[in-house]
């Protein structure tokens, strides 16, 4: 649920959560119940830290990781992904 600052004239400013169908232009201010217009505020992004996803897949990969069914190829040895490629001639 967001979080909506408003600025009451007398209080200054306040937030209140609520959802973004129930948020109103104003709300009574909790200290004095005049009428608090909403603020006008920068979107909460979330710049340098982990995203959500980032952190999912961490949590997931550390509590379930991957199952493999090969080992990896050896160094050096790269397969591709196309096999019509290792029907082709080899200089
Ligand atoms: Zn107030």
């Amino acid at each position: 649920m967001p979080t909506y600052v408003f600025r009451c004239p007398a209080c200054g400013d306040f937030e209140a959560f609520a959802t973004m169908a129930a948020v109103g232009p104003s709300t009574p201010c909790p200290a004095c119940g005049a009428d608090a217009p909403r603020g006008v505020t920068a979107p909460g992004l979330n710049v340098g830290g982990p995203t959500h996803a980032m952190t999912a897949a961490h949590e997931r990969s550390a509590g379930a990781p991957a199952v493999v069914t090969a080992p990896p190829p050896a160094p050096g040895r790269r397969r591709s992904a196309d096999p019509r490629q290792a029907r082709l001639p080899r200089p």
